[in-house]
Order: structure tokens, then sequence, then C-alpha cells
């Protein structure tokens, strides 16, 4: 299949028992880690060490000090952390990834990173014989615990081959993408689409309560309807019709997402008001609920806005 083309595939039977180490038990590292530890020698290290040691006691993972412990000896490296920034600056130094990496590695990137900084790292890794991807993923903290995550990946097929056996251990639609970094440009799309519609179902459903429309009917047909999405079908009903508002993803990660797609489309010169508009909307509900505000928050917002809530 050649590069660009949609060549995916989905779980069989995954090679186990590889060395493998997972950086940033976050979120989602964290159960992506899990299903990790399942099939393959595992190694984690976490920049908080109380919850690399929490993990490795409950599902039976080695822990390193350091980054260059845990990838002294790894054959796969895998990272899972807020940016590619994050990730670069894990490299350095004395106890940093790029002192215990080995000739050999594959190095698989899972956080949702930005393209640029991705071919960075790559080109600094490859002078080491160490092989870089970018391989974020989407289907959330349920869809890591199911292992049925998306994972969009960026490299040569060569790569997308080797990588994709272990990726199996979490995802099930693994994608090639492309070269390096087309797996972070798919995934910051896809999430600037995914914050276009969490506005768009606040400001539609608090007018539609206001009407005197019932929330949860009016869920209901929309989900029966053209108007529906993945929020409306999946998250409102899930999440904000029952009053729940789960934590699970943070809206300043959705936010940093957004950030890259308009910065990619702006690289190309292509102008997009509409998405604009929407990352403006989202940094600002950023600004005013914090760095721990779940990414659907931005819909409480527009309930205190307009005094309607959604709930049914
Ligand atoms: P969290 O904020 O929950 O966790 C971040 C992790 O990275 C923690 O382990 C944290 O360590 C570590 N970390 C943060 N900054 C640094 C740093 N400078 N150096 C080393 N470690 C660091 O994030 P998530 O797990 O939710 O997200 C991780 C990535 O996955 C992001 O790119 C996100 O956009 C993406 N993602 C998240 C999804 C979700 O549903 N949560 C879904 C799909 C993608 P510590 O424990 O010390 O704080």
């Amino acid at each position: 299949m050649h590069p660009g083309g949609v060549a995916s595939y989905t779980l069989n039977s995954p090679v186990n028992d590889m060395r493998i180490a997972f950086l940033g038990l976050g979120a989602i590292g964290r159960p992506m880690a899990a299903r990790v530890a399942r099939l393959h020698q595992l190694t984690v290290w976490n920049r908080t060490q109380e919850r690399a040691h929490a993990f490795a006691a409950e599902h039976g993972a080695a822990v390193s000090a350091t980054p260059r412990d845990a990838a002294a000896g790894a054959e796969v490296v895998i990272t899972c952390l807020p940016t590619s920034r994050d990730v670069e600056g894990l490299l350095d130094g004395p106890r940093g990834l790029e002192a215990g990496l080995t000739a050999g590695t594959l190095f698989l990137d899972c956080t949702s990173g930005d393209a640029a900084t991705t071919r960075r790292i790559a080109e600094r890794l490859a002078k080491r014989d160490v092989t870089f991807a970018d391989a974020p993923v989407s289907g959330g903290t349920n869809g890591a615990e199911a292992g049925t995550l998306t994972v969009m990946v960026g490299g040569d097929p060569a790569t997308f081959e080797r990588a994709r056996p272990v990726l199996e251990a979490f995802g099930k639609r693994i994608v090639h993408m492309g070269p390096l970094g087309c797996g972070d440009a798919m995934k910051a799309v896809n999430n600037t689409l995914l914050g276009v519609n969490i506005l768009a179902l606040g400001e539609s459903l608090t007018a539609l309560v206001k009407a005197g429309v019932n929330a949860r009917v009016a869920v209901e047909t929309l989900n029966a309807s053209s108007g529906r999405s993945f929020v409306s079908e999946a998250l409102v009903p899930d999440r904000v019709l029952n009053g729940t508002w789960p934590r699970t993803f943070r809206l300043a990660l959705l936010d940093k997402d957004v950030g890259i797609c308009l910065d990619q489309l702006k690289e190309l010169g292509l102008g997009a008001p509409l998405l604009e508009r929407a990352g403006n909307l989202l940094h600002e509900a950023r600004e005013a609920l914090g760095e721990d505000a779940d990414y659907l928050e931005p819909i409480r917002l527009q309930e205190r806005r307009t005094g309607a809530e959604i709930r049914g």
C-alpha cells in the first residue's frame, strides 16, 4: 500500500512478549499501557513517580526511575504526553530518553502532536538508528480500556508494518496516514471537528430548551435526523443529559489540538474562518474554565450564559 493510501488493519494476532517501554501514564496513557502489559514485558516511566508505582502494582510492570533507564533494553518505546515539545524535552540530558535508546529501537509517539516537531525528533533519532513515528490515537479513555482506539500513523510503509502489531495492543483500526507527521495532521483535524461539534451542540441544544423543547427529546430526534454527530450520539447522552460530566480529556488538550490544526492551515496558506472562530471560542472557554476542565464543559458555559440546562 502506498504511503498516502488508506491501509488499515484490524486486530488479529499481535506479536507478543516484546520488551516495551511506555512513558506518560496520564488519562489515556494509563489504560493504553495497561493493555500493553497484558501482552508484553512492560517497563513504565511517569514524571510523577508514584503514579508509575501504582500502575506497576496493579498491572505487573517494571518501573524505571528515569526516561534513560526506561529506554535501555527496550525494543519499542511508546510515549503519550500532552505535546510533541514535551516528548522532545524528554530526550534531553544524561537522564533523558536519547541517552538510553539503542540502535534498532522503534519509537512510537502516541501524543496528539505537531508534524514539525515530529519531523525534528525523527531526524535527531535517525542519527542513532532509532526509527520514530507519530501514532496519535482517538477513541477516548473508554476506547483505550477496551482496546478499540483508532491509531493514525505517520511514517514510511516499513515502519508502519513494524508498528502495527505493537499498536494492536490498544488499537482496533490502525491506519497508515502517510509520511511522518501525517498522523499528527489527521488527529488535529479530527479534534477540530470534535470541537466544532461540541460548541454547536451547546449553542443549539440550549436554544431548543429555551424554545420549550425537552432536551432528551431534542437529542433523540437529532440522532434520528441529519444533524447528528458523535457528540450528539455518544457524548451528550452519556455525560450531559444525565448531568455526570466526567473528566476524561482536558479541554486544554483539545484547545492544543485545534491550535495545531489552525497552524497547519496557516502554513498551507489556507483560510478557515469557521474553524478559526471555533478555535477562538474553545480557547476562551479554556481560559474561563481552567486547565483541569473537561472538553465537554464549554457546553456548561453555554448553559450558564443562557440559563438553559440540557438535562433529561
Ligand atoms: P494527561 O494530562 O491526563 O496526562 C499527561 C501525562 O503526561 C501525565 O503522565 C503527565 O505526567 C505527563 N507529562 C506532562 N507534561 C510532561 C512533561 N513535560 N514531561 C514528562 N511528562 C509529562 O493527558 P492525557 O493522557 O489525556 O493525554 C495525553 C495525550 O493523548 C495528549 O496529547 C492528548 O491530546 C492525547 N489524547 C487524549 C485523550 C483522552 O481521552 N484523554 C484521547 C486521545 C488523545 P504527571 O503524571 O507527572 O502529570
